[in-house]
């Protein structure tokens, strides 16, 4: 039988995940000798035995890896023979950079749960329970290498039990660096009225409060939540008035995955999101309805438990659905800091449960739904963030600072694209402070120097995200908005070279002409460029942002270009004043810009519809009209032709308007709507010819519209997965741009 030696290297999210005692495992089981060793860019390994048992050895490598590990790249090469007798975890290496990835935070594994609900087991109910499979890792980590000391466990020394854990190969908390009990750890407890409530009588306490309506600040993994009883709409509509939170949809943290059925439609794509490691909140179809969670919206979002406080709460007999909201007012960034969240939530939540474990950095929960195009991340954030979620052929490293809505940025290094977490509004004070920490955290962390960063940033000149980059060292390239939303999907899919229809849909963008931008038609690849060929007709835009946030305002610029229109402050349609006084402003043009935004198209729809007030967050209008056409039947497009360059509006309009003085069902006339904008897109698609047609930007979270797309185009569309439709997803695009814009290519 022949004996040989094998040299495995590993690259991917290898660290900190149980990849090692995995490996160690595998090797004894087999009968192999050799080592393994966590390296800078990975694991090493040197095995030594029979063929095929080095062989399987690989295999097994590939085949069933830790849950949290992700294999980027293994490499197999002959290696010398060198007579080891066993096969050992060997010392890590520490020098040079640390380009290894950090591991997003992981939710408690079944065996960590079985031991935390085992009245017999040390760990019972501790909510600091984790192993090499489960538990903080990004949100706990301060530096790199990923370490003890380096995280925010340093504080707590372990004990005799726990250290003989850490060091035993054979142990699953061999070096899992969060390991704590009870007697070494730290501990928690509740705060409510300036009493403190011990850590075993602080769950009951706190469950006892959930049932009897109250709002309960949790410490979480990344920042606070704000809990009540979701089916309790007392305690409900009461954190909407305390939380300056008028309609937003709330989200629920349900006991189980039955309980998520009893609320939401779930597909076996849904719940396979549902129960995935990173355990986002899902958006599908409600099944029930709960006042005031998702107002006015067809789906609800549902997640599981994922820390093992949140199973503790709900054994000890919680409300099986509860609102998990974070913590924050209105749309400021999650608190995450203990003094912060006493600060800033004092007014909210009747009590605190506190952990003492710091949070290292701010994570907020990530949003996904099973869409017609695959599973795709709405929100990029807690189990997902920092992974990299994409490779892009450049050498020179990069950092894109995305856009200034739900914002995120994205750092390239050594060809790998680290898409930071959700960080938000940068019009806001705090999340402009939360971007600036999070630009210099994600270069610490891969110790790239700023004055190397060739800086990625949209073109608009007034984005606080430009005026930032501008400030840094380095080379500086402009990236427009919507390419860089074409950009994203094709990054993601690591096409550099196909030519696509690129469609980018959204609220608003600075366009390549200084108007503002947001239903563009491109031709090109990543390599080439995107030349746009085509976008919606330009309407008027009066009154700068204050438009986006009044459908009726929006509507007036597009109904102004109407040769016939009726008086819309009469019924059925009941403009309220704001309309006569948009009107006025486009007659004298007055703060009138130009726009081909179809999130505005959607708006003036919306507001022909009935939907005549302020909104009070984005997109709703849209998410208004969406939940009415959910409920018709297929009907036939409105018109909504090319002429030229341009998707004339007008006869769409007119149609829908038409519809509505003749009293057709509220409910046919916004699916119609939704088939006149998937029809105007297979217009120019059918014009243009290309085999493949890429869809991003805001508009594309709308489920109806991608379902008709889908349908219309089947697997010749592509849309993004990894990174949000929306503007979260800007920086990855941005990134992929300036990637071919660098010298080095
Ligand atoms: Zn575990
Ligand atoms: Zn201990
Ligand atoms: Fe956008």
């Amino acid at each position: 039988m022949a004996i040989e030696a094998k040299h495995v290297r590993v690259r991917g999210i290898v660290q900190g995940v149980g990849f090692r005692p995995f490996v160690y495992r595998l090797a004894r089981d087999g009968g192999l000798a050799g080592w393994i060793l966590n390296a800078e860019s990975g694991v090493e390994i040197h095995v030594e035995g029979q063929t095929e048992a080095i062989d399987g050895f690989v295999r097994s490598i590939e085949a069933q890896p830790p849950p949290a590990a992700r294999i980027a790249e293994l490499a197999v090469a002959r290696a010398d023979f060198q007579g080891f007798t066993q096969f050992v975890i060997r010392e890590s290496a520490k020098q040079g950079v640390p380009t290894v990835r950090v591991s997003p935070d992981l939710p408690v594994c079944a065996a960590c749960l079985r031991e935390l609900l085992d009245p017999a087991d040390r760990r019972y109910n501790y909510p600091y329970i984790n192993c090499t499979e489960c538990g903080p890792r990004f949100t706990i980590i301060r530096e790199l290498p990923y370490d003890r000391e380096r995280t925010t466990m340093a504080a707590w020394p372990m004990c005799g039990e726990c250290f003989a854990e850490y060091h035993d190969p054979l142990d699953r908390r061999f070096h899992a660096q969060p390991v704590a009990c009870p007697a070494c750890g730290p501990q928690y407890h509740l705060q409510i009225d300036g009493r403190a409530i011990r850590a075993a009588d602080s769950i009951a306490q706190a469950v006892q409060l959930l049932r009897s309506g109250k709002i309960l600040a949790v410490k979480g993994l990344g920042g606070y939540h704000l809990a009540c009883d979701a089916r309790n709409a007392a305690a409900v509509f009461a954190l909407r008035e305390r939380k300056f939170r008028k309609e937003r949809p709330f989200a629920l943290m349900v006991s189980s995955v039955e309980v998520a059925k009893k609320l939401v439609e779930l597909s076996p794509q849904a719940e396979a999101l549902l129960v995935s490691v990173q355990r986002p909140i899902v958006l599908a179809p409600a099944r029930a309805s709960l006042d005031g969670i998702a107002p006015d919206n067809r789906e609800l979002g549902v997640m599981l438990p994922y820390t093992p406080l949140h199973h503790l709460l709900f054994q000890a007999g919680a409300p099986d659905a509860l609102v998990m909201t974070s913590a924050n007012r209105s749309s400021e960034p999650i608190a995450y800091q203990d003094s912060d969240a006493l600060n800033r939530l004092s007014g909210i939540a009747d009590a605190f449960l506190i952990g003492e474990r710091e949070i290292a950095r701010r994570v907020d929960d990530s949003v996904a739904r099973a869409g017609p195009f695959g599973p795709a991340v709405l929100r990029h954030a807690r189990g997902y963030a920092p992974e990299a979620v994409a490779s892009l052929p450049v050498t020179q490293p990069i950092l894109a600072l995305g856009a200034d809505l739900k914002n995120s940025i994205t750092l390239v290094v050594e060809g790998q694209a680290f898409v930071s977490q959700h960080i938000g509004d940068l019009n806001h004070f705090q999340a402009f402070e939360a971007f600036k920490e999070t630009i210099n955290d994600l270069c610490a962390m891969y110790e790239v120097r700023p004055d190397d960063l060739l800086i990625a940033h949209d073109l608009h000149p007034e984005y606080s995200s430009t005026a930032h980059a501008l400030v840094m060292p380095g080379r500086h390239v402009a990236v427009q908005h919507h390419r860089a939303h074409v950009a994203s999907v094709l990054a993601e899919r690591r096409e550099w070279e196909s030519p696509v229809l690129g469609v980018s849909f959204d609220g608003t963008g600075f366009g390549d002409d200084g108007t503002i931008w947001g239903g563009e038609f491109f031709c090109g690849s990543l390599r080439e460029g995107f030349t746009r060929v085509a976008s919606l007709r330009p309407a008027q835009l009066a009154g700068g942002d204050a438009a986006a946030r009044f459908p009726v305002q929006a509507a007036a610029g597009f109904l102004c270009q109407l040769s016939q229109a009726p008086d819309f402050c009469e019924p059925p349609f009941c403009f309220p004043q704001r309309y006569r006084q948009t009107q006025a402003l486009l007659a004298r043009n007055v703060r009138v810009f130009q726009t081909t935004s179809v999130g505005r198209l959607f708006d003036a729809a919306a507001a022909l519809l009935g939907f005549t007030r302020e909104i009070s967050f984005e997109g709703q209008a849209a998410m208004w009209l969406e939940h009415i056409a959910a409920g018709s039947a297929p009907v036939a497009p409105y018109p909504f032709p090319l002429h030229g360059t341009e998707l004339d509006f007008r006869p769409l309009l007119e149609a829908l308007i038409a519809d509505r003085l003749a009293g057709r069902n509220m409910s046919e006339v916004a699916a119609a709507f939704h088939a006149a904008v998937a029809a105007g897109i297979m217009e120019v698609v059918n014009a243009r010819g290309l085999d493949i047609v890429v869809i991003s930007g805001g508009v594309f979270q709308n489920a109806l519209l991608m379902e008709l797309l889908r349908k219309a185009l089947g697997p010749r569309a592509w849309a993004n997965q990894r990174v949000p439709a929306n503007d979260g997803g800007i920086s990855l695009g941005q990134a992929a741009l300036a990637s071919f814009a660098s010298p080095d290519k």
